[in-house]
Order: C-alpha cells, then sequence, then structure tokens
C-alpha cells in the first residue's frame, strides 16, 4: 500500500509540474498578455511581425487596412515599422474597449487609458425589447472580435457611431477632451488629471471626495435609494 501511495503522489507532482509549466507558456500567448503587452509596455513603433503577434492579425488583414488608409506605416532603420498609434487600432478589432480595460485590470488601465477612455459602468433602464435587442445583436454581430460580446460591447459601438456623427466643435464645448477621447487611441498622453475625481456624468469636480459621481448625478442617474417598486426609479421631483 505504501509503495502504491508514492507512485501515484509521485506521478501526481511531475503531472502538475508539466500542467504548470504549460499553463505559463499558455499565459505568455494569451490575449490578456497580448494586450498587456501592447497597453502597459507600449513602444512608440512595431514591426510587421510584432504588430500581427500582437493583435492575432493576419498580413493579408494588415494589407487590406493600409489600402484602405487605416492605418499609416513608416520606415525606422530601413525597416517598415506601424506607429503604436494604429497596432491599437488593429486590436480595437480584436478585443472591444470592456475586454481591453479587463484585461489591464483596475490598477494598470488607470495609468494607461486615458480618463475619458476607460470603461466605466453605469446603470441604465430600457424596455424589455430593446435589452432583447442588444442580446440579439450582441449575438450575430460578432464581426472579428476574439470573445462573445456583452449589451455593454454593442451598446459602445453604436454610440460610437453617435459620437462621430455629432458636432464634433459643440460637444468640446460642453464635454472638454471629447474630440480627444473620440480619436484615441494615440500614443502620447493627453491632458488628463486622473488625480481629481471627476464625475463620470457630467465631468464637474465631485463634490464628494473619493466618489466620482456628483450628488446631482447621482440622484438622477444612479437613483438606487429611491426605486419604485418595480426597481424602476420614481419620478424626479418637479422643480
Ligand atoms: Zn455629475
Amino acid at each position: 500500500m505504501p509503495t502504491r501511495r508514492d507512485s501515484s503522489s509521485s506521478r501526481k507532482t511531475r503531472k502538475s509540474a508539466t500542467a504548470s509549466a504549460h499553463d505559463t507558456a499558455h499565459d505568455r500567448h494569451s490575449d490578456r498578455a497580448l494586450i498587456r503587452e501592447l497597453f502597459v509596455e507600449r513602444l512608440p513603433l512595431y514591426s510587421f511581425a510584432d504588430a500581427l503577434r500582437l493583435t492575432r492579425t493576419t498580413q493579408a488583414e494588415v494589407d487590406a487596412a493600409i489600402a484602405a488608409g487605416g492605418i499609416a506605416t513608416g520606415t525606422f532603420g530601413g525597416q517598415l515599422v506601424i506607429p503604436w498609434d494604429d497596432v491599437a487600432k488593429l486590436a480595437l478589432d480584436r478585443w472591444t474597449p470592456r475586454m481591453i480595460n479587463g484585461a489591464l485590470g483596475s490598477t494598470d488601465r488607470l495609468s494607461v487609458i486615458p480618463l475619458l477612455n476607460r470603461v466605466q459602468q453605469v446603470e441604465v433602464f430600457l424596455p424589455v425589447y430593446q435589452i432583447r435587442l442588444l442580446h440579439y445583436l450582441a449575438e450575430i454581430d460578432r464581426g472579428q472580435y476574439r470573445a462573445r460580446l456583452s449589451a455593454s460591447d454593442v451598446l459602445e459601438r453604436h454610440l460610437l457611431d453617435l459620437a462621430s456623427a455629432v458636432n464634433a466643435d459643440e460637444l468640446e464645448l460642453a464635454v472638454p477632451g471629447f474630440r480627444a477621447a473620440l480619436h484615441y487611441p494615440y500614443f502620447i498622453p493627453r491632458e488628463d488629471d486622473w488625480f481629481t475625481a471627476f464625475c463620470w456624468y457630467c465631468g464637474r469636480v465631485s463634490d464628494v471626495p473619493g466618489r466620482q459621481v456628483c450628488t446631482d448625478c447621482h440622484g438622477r442617474h444612479e437613483p438606487r435609494p429611491h426605486l419604485g417598486e418595480d426597481g424602476i426609479p420614481e419620478l424626479d421631483q418637479e422643480e
């Protein structure tokens, strides 16, 4: 009996050692590792080989993007290179902003993603047919993305279309930084005061230290404390 137990435990050790070596190799090439390499350790320029590897893109796809004017190339040291901004654009065909923020994690995304481009959870109330629509589009509209889309991803893409269609000059006045946020990704950081707790909704400095929603927007957009019978907020008080 002791012999048998020993042999089984040593088999187990060998097996787990192999598994962990495999896991490490797998982790290095995981989508999460690629996203982190591109965003956390970003460099101004990438070779074609690195751009393809980091964004899981084929040469044919990059050639098509260059031909369509979607991404730019340059030469550096006699080698054809792609700027970080354009490699990151290729990455956004593979992973949505939500997926990229998720891969970066709660700490790194604060230093890596500009304030107005960070993904933030908000609560919205929609008619059921629109909720079903979001689910349906998430199912059929996956595109080139590497993971299943969520309702948030679908909504983000439609709001990106909307943001591209509005008058950017007008919006820039109402939402300072709107234009830069719409043109993200870019390599050189723009003005971005992430030390101050700005309200996610209105962009004013939050009047509650440590909370990134001001009191007015908290009552208006996140009315959990005064939910009505079906979890739907009561009508705002008349002013
Ligand atoms: Zn506010």
